[in-house]
């Protein structure tokens, strides 16, 4: 017998719409890569978002359609993920971080019809334009002022003369919940990029899904700033996630950097930010220099790599700021885990409450999981197995987009992350490693995670990496490559000697190298495959 509920189809272009109605004077502020602030409410971004799609629909941009985009956190930004979308086409975000070739890669394998940038990014499209035969059309995000003189890009115009065109009277369409929406390539941190096509379900359900409790808690009395990108798994959901709650959206274009962050985390109240550990990392050493401190900021959500539990301990010892560790890949939405506490957990010590939040989490409702050892089979949740951490729900990847080979899923359906981890008792899972980046000396494992975030524990340390070189006698053995913070110094000798007591005799890195800099992905990631070429033919004493 089927339920006597109406048969709605999960939309993207419902959350605006709903924000439109219901809190039609919240603010959407962002910086402009042009220049200058740009302040306006959900009501008028959904207005814009309408004239956006019908001049989509002048174009010809039929259902199923690539757009993409180049493009930072703004509110023209945030009207294309609505706009494109809400007519039944795909909104193709590119991270302009990755290297020309991967770019060209990525907007060739996905066909991307229309292509919108920021004036950031013109040189960068002149010279990806003509190896990019299906874009038929390059729009400039800014207004007619902006444009070059003189152009060879394809259909060249200007996002603000599309829509001036254009008058908003339009009506959202119904369609399959199932339609694609939103297109994001992983980054290829281990791999050729693979195309992660998410529906308008798994979208309006992720959105729901972050915004609970114990998960991201987003609320209509928040100010949210991601400083996560709107091209890296479409800023993890929150440009979806802030209009459903109702909460203020600040998005800070172009301006990445500490200060320009720290300034429009004060200037617009924001309670709620979210970005990767190499951010937070930054932001600290520059409030530390300056004795500054938060207003307003209240907790942020740090995902994408392992958070060093040294990081949330500064942040909320000296800046009065929550870090909520969260785990996701852009295969799952990305939302999978959070580290929140249970109601079991309120008598803890400060140090045994981090232990706990500084693993990547419990599941949150949707996403199922479980780890495997080598021949398939479940592994308890005892907190000392490790295996390969599997997925599944509503909101994770089932096939990757355009590919002959078959995506990562195991016989009975379940998602290979591709990350190896312990299930505690309690539901949390911990990460030990990236199965690739797991270091395998004597026949045992080593965690470079653990590595790492002991040696940020450092005062010295600004930021550390490890990986395995080769060992004659153990097979592979880790070395630590380390850069030290501006003006401290300290030694090979005393480096290693931090470890001692701290973890496992053998796991105590052979070796220790200090660099200016680590290389780093196109989000922000230590990228260890160029640290392991870096470092190829590296033998410890
Ligand atoms: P890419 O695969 O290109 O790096 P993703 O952003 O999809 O792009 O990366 C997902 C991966 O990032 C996960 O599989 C995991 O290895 C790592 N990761 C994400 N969040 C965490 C976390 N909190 N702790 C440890 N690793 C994490």
């Amino acid at each position: 017998m089927l339920g006597l509920m109406m048969a709605e189809p999960l939309r993207v272009a419902t959350i605006i719409e709903h924000a439109a109605k219901w809190h039609s004077d919240t603010e959407i502020v962002s910086r402009r890569p042009e220049g200058g602030m740009h302040r306006y409410t959900y009501a008028d971004a959904n207005h814009r978002s309408k004239q956006l799609a019908q001049a989509l629909l002048k174009l010809g941009v039929e259902n199923g359609d690539r757009v993409g985009t180049l493009a930072w956190n703004t509110h023209r930004h945030f009207e294309l993920y609505y706009g494109v979308a809400g007519i039944g086409a795909v909104c193709h975000t590119i991270n302009p971080r990755l290297f020309p070739e991967q770019l060209v890669f990525i907007i060739n394998h996905a066909e991307d019809r229309l292509l919108f940038f920021d004036l950031t990014f013109l040189p960068l499209v002149e010279r990806l334009a003509p190896v990019c035969p299906t874009v038929e059309k390059w729009v400039l995000m800014a207004g007619p002022e902006h444009l070059p003189a003189a152009s060879d890009l394809p259909g060249l115009c200007s996002y603000e003369d599309l829509l001036a065109a254009e008058l908003g009277d339009y009506q959202w369409p119904s369609f399959d919940e199932n339609t694609a929406c939103s297109l994001c390539y992983t980054s290829g941190t281990t791999d050729q990029p693979k195309g992660v096509l998410y529906s308008h379900r798994s979208t309006v359900l992720h959105a729901f899904g972050i915004s609970l409790p114990d998960a991201l808690s987003c609320s209509a009395s928040d100010v949210i700033m991601p400083v996560v990108p709107m091209f890296h798994v479409n800023a993890w959901g929150l440009p979806y996630a802030a209009p459903l709650n109702g909460a203020k959206l600040v998005l800070p274009g172009a301006g990445m950097d500490s200060a320009s962050l720290f300034e429009l985390f004060e200037t617009e109240g924001v309670t709620f930010s979210a970005g990767v550990p190499t951010i937070w990392l930054a932001l600290l050493q520059f409030m530390r220099e300056g004795q500054r401190r938060f207003t307003t900021l209240n907790r942020t959500v740090v995902g994408g790599a392992a958070c060093p539990p040294a990081l949330m301990k500064a942040f909320e010892e000296e800046l009065n700021v929550t870090i909520m560790h969260a785990w996701g890949m852009t295969e799952t939405s990305p939302l999978g885990t959070t580290a929140r506490l249970k109601g079991k957990h309120a008598g803890l010590s400060p140090a045994e409450s981090l232990g706990i939040r500084a693993k990547q989490g419990r599941a949150v409702f949707g996403v199922d999981m479980k780890i495997v050892g080598d021949d398939g089979h479940a592994l308890p949740h005892d907190g000392v197995a490790f295996g390969d951490l599997l997925v599944h729900g509503p909101w994770v990847v089932r096939d990757y987009f355009r590919t002959a080979t078959p995506g990562e899923l195991t016989a009975d359906g379940w998602f290979r992350t591709g990350d190896v981890a312990t299930i505690d008792p309690d539901g949390y899972m911990h990460i030990t490693d990236r199965s690739k980046d797991v270091i395998k000396s004597g026949g045992e494992w080593i965690s470079s995670i653990e590595l790492e975030n002991l040696a940020v524990a450092h005062p010295a340390v600004a930021e550390a990496a490890v990986i395995g070189v080769p060992s004659a006698k153990w097979s592979e053995r880790p070395l630590l490559v380390v850069v030290r913070r501006p003006g401290m110094e300290v030694s090979a000798d005393e480096m290693l000697n931090f470890f001692r007591g701290r973890v496992a005799k053998f796991w105590e890195p052979d070796a220790v190298e200090f660099v200016n800099q680590l290389p780093h992905t196109a989000t922000g990631k230590i990228l260890k495959t160029q640290l392991r070429k870096d470092f190829a033919g590296y033998s410890v004493a």
